[in-house]
């Protein structure tokens, strides 16, 4: 009997729902993306051995995975920012695709985040994603305390300035 997705939006061994473990961890900026992996049950790991042109995956790790029994790895080589932003794009899987990851025990995205899903998929996880690395509230926050550069922000936020941009609406 494979597992149905009656788990789906559940965080594993966790009380808060996923949107409540995100707004835990949104009270300053750089956001800690691992934080609300491992609040969500979900390890997190860097590897030296994928392709360049493979940003991370999310996969069913029996062995070192957190309680919800995933990990997320992300490629090492890569910039921090992107690092971040890879790590948020699975945890945003996580939370929005578990019944498929369930299924199929993994999810491995390239370069610009297509991981075999549908493109609407992707969308929502990249937009998931951008939420909770970079919260309105939070920026609204930071703006007001006086950091109104949108390199300043991103820097802040630790996420690309073209990240950033597309989230304030700016043209890239
Ligand atoms: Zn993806």
């Amino acid at each position: 009997m494979p597992a149905t997705s009656q788990a789906l939006p559940q965080a594993a061994q966790s009380a808060l729902t996923p949107g409540q473990v995100i707004s835990k961890y949104q009270v300053d900026a750089p956001v800690d993306v691992v934080g609300i992996a491992h609040e969500l049950g979900v390890n997190v790991w860097e590897t030296h051995t994928m392709p360049d042109n493979i940003s991370g995956k999310i996969f069913r790790d029996p062995l070192n995975g957190g309680t919800s029994g995933f990990s997320i790895v992300v490629n090492s080589s890569h910039a921090i920012v992107r690092k971040r932003f890879t790590i948020a794009h699975e945890i945003a899987h996580f939370i929005l695709h578990r019944h498929i990851l369930e299924s199929r025990s993994d999810l491995t995205d390239d370069a610009m985040y297509r991981s075999g899903l549908s493109t609407k998929e992707e969308t929502a996880a990249n937009q998931l994603a951008a939420t909770i690395l970079m919260p309105y509230s939070l920026i609204n926050k930071i703006v007001n305390e006086g950091t109104n550069d949108v390199d300043a922000l991103a820097t802040r936020f630790q996420v690309s300035t073209t990240a950033m941009k597309i989230r304030l609406g700016v043209p890239v």
